[in-house]
């Protein structure tokens, strides 16, 4: 009797996993489809700087107007575009887009630095640098206006190669930033020599900033650790009135989250980024 529902057990086991695997499938078949007919888009959130409440840049973010089931965000198929490598397809069209919204804004006269986060996937291939420069190019999208994302784990893991290019486009003006800083192991010596401008620290460090003492005591030091090393700090995910004011306090650079503006598309930004509230709501 045991082993008859232990062959059952298995059976259902296996069941599962024949369904994860048929979902992935029609994930990645899905996303195909996208590349080529063409339904991603971008969002846009800006950051804000603590000090003189001035938006500084923003961040652009890829979104999925699937046909039938709607918006899709990063969250439900951006580990999936990882592990079929469809992600560099896709991180392809989203440096394209920046490039030409970079450049096209530049035309209306709003000089906006936008950042793009960047798989460990696309960094890792011999050519990204090259590439990325050649789509800059086209559009004519000066470096200064672009800043790159990358997470604490790829700042961690990538190679001296990868080092040298950065430093390089760097010194072309482009800025480079770690993104969700404190949600994995850093080594502190290595964040020293990086060739980075700015560090993200990630939402969960934000989180009990105002609530909890300990919790602002660390993102203190952090900062406090951070600006010793030489980069600005970017709060992420501030949603209060509150986490602003204790971050003012402690000396964090700048922040973005919904405390000051979801992210928008591309019209809706514009008018954000015209109107004068955004200066008031921090000041
Ligand atoms: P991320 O780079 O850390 O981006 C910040 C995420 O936090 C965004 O989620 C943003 O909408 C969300 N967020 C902003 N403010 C707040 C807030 O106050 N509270 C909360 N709870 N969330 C806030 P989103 O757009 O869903 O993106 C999730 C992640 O997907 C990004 O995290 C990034 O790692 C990845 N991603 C987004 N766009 C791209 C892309 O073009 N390429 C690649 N490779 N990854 C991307
Ligand atoms: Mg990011
Ligand atoms: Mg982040
Ligand atoms: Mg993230």
């Amino acid at each position: 009797h045991a082993k008859a529902s232990g062959r059952g057990q298995a059976q259902l086991y296996t069941d599962a996993l024949a369904e994860d695997l048929t979902e992935k499938l029609d994930l990645e078949r899905d996303l195909r489809v996208a590349i080529e007919s063409k339904q991603f888009t971008l969002a846009f959130q800006p950051q804000v700087d603590l000090i003189s409440g001035a938006p500084t840049s923003a961040e652009a973010l890829l979104r999925w107007n699937h046909p039938e089931t709607g918006l899709r965000l990063p969250g439900a198929f951006i580990d999936t575009a990882e592990d079929s490598n469809l992600i560099i397809e896709i991180g392809d069209w989203v440096i394209d887009a920046v490039a030409a919204t970079i450049a096209r804004w530049d035309s209306f006269g709003i000089q906006q630095r936008l950042s793009i986060n960047i798989s460990p996937r696309q960094i890792e291939q011999r050519d990204f640098f090259s590439r990325l420069r050649e789509r800059m190019d086209y559009h004519g999208a000066p470096p200064r206006l672009l800043e790159l994302e990358i997470t604490e784990a790829l700042a961690m893991t990538c190679g001296e190669a990868v080092f040298k290019e950065m430093a390089a486009f760097r010194r072309d003006g482009a800025m480079i930033a770690i993104d969700d800083f404190g949600t994995g192991y850093s080594n502190f010596a290595r964040l020293r020599d990086m060739p980075i401008d700015r560090v993200k620290l990630d939402r969960s460090l934000i989180a009990d900033i105002a609530s909890s003492e300990q919790a602002r005591i660390i993102a203190q030091a952090m900062i406090g650790l951070i600006h010793g090393l030489g980069h600005k700090v970017v709060a992420e995910g501030v949603e209060t009135r509150d986490q602003i004011d204790v971050l003012k306090v402690i000396g964090c650079d700048s922040f973005q989250g919904y405390a000051i503006a979801t992210p928008m598309d591309e019209q809706s930004f514009i008018d954000w980024s015209k109107a004068d509230g955004p200066i008031l709501a921090v000041a």
